[in-house]
């Protein structure tokens, strides 16, 4: 029988069938597959710690129908994520990105890497969980071609003077004389987060002092975005 390694982190899994679990893992090599891991639900099943959501780790499975993982050493099960209601669900929502931008098979190291450092942080809750899920919201919208244009209007090219809009029908941001269409108005003070967290790396967001206020908000306008250009509703906690 065909054995396939892959590097990968759990992003979805489901009960099958009395002992078995179904899961969706997203693999560095080869994006987001499905695997049922046979057997899981007995108390000293050797794989057991393996199946549990946002698990990383090497994997091995073997091809078939139904590709069964056959081995897996575990690098970090993140387990601290699941203290924190608001890291949880940015965790779920994060694994809801991926499976709703990426098609099944098509392997994105860049989106594997991002999800990883998303994971590190909200696994150590020194960061604002919503500050985390801007910041691959971001970086998503950049990937997959709407990066937004910061700077000046999409449309007409003049520079903001005041207010700025989101149009959702294409995620450009106008100035007020462009806006039409389905429009969200970005305040200056969701602009200024907006370009910081665009500005700053995974790994410098704890410094960033933007109040809870405005980055709810700021979320709540990304979320509507990604819902416009994905068709996929994120949850609220
Ligand atoms: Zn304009």
């Amino acid at each position: 029988m065909n054995q396939t390694n892959v590097k990968a982190i759990v992003i979805a899994n489901q009960d099958y069938k009395e002992k078995d679990v179904l899961a969706t893992l997203f693999t560095l090599e080869q994006g987001v597959i499905s695997v049922v891991f046979k057997g899981v639900k007995n108390s000293n099943a050797k794989l057991k710690s393996a199946k549990e959501l946002f698990t990383f780790g090497d994997f091995i499975y073997a091809n078939g129908m139904l590709n069964t993982i056959t081995s897996a050493n575990v690098v970090t099960n993140f387990y601290d994520i699941t203290k924190s209601l608001p890291n949880f669900y940015a965790a779920c929502n994060i694994a809801k990105i991926i499976k709703a931008v990426l098609p099944a098979g098509e392997a994105n190291s860049g989106l594997f890497v991002d999800t990883l450092k998303c994971l590190n942080l909200l696994n150590d809750s020194t960061v604002k969980p919503n500050l985390v899920l801007i910041k691959f919201l971001v970086r998503v919208f950049e990937g997959f071609g709407y990066r937004f244009n910061l700077n000046k209007c999409s449309t007409c090219g003049s520079a903001f003077l005041n207010k700025r809009y989101i149009n959702l029908n294409d995620g450009d941001i106008t100035c007020v004389s462009c806006k039409m269409g389905r429009v969200e108005e970005l305040s200056n003070a969701e602009y200024q987060s907006l370009r910081l967290i665009s500005l700053t790396d995974y790994d410098n967001l704890n410094s960033l002092k933007i109040s809870s206020f405005v980055i709810d908000r700021t979320l709540y306008i990304l979320k509507l975005n990604f819902e416009h250009r994905f068709g996929q509703k994120l949850d609220e906690i």
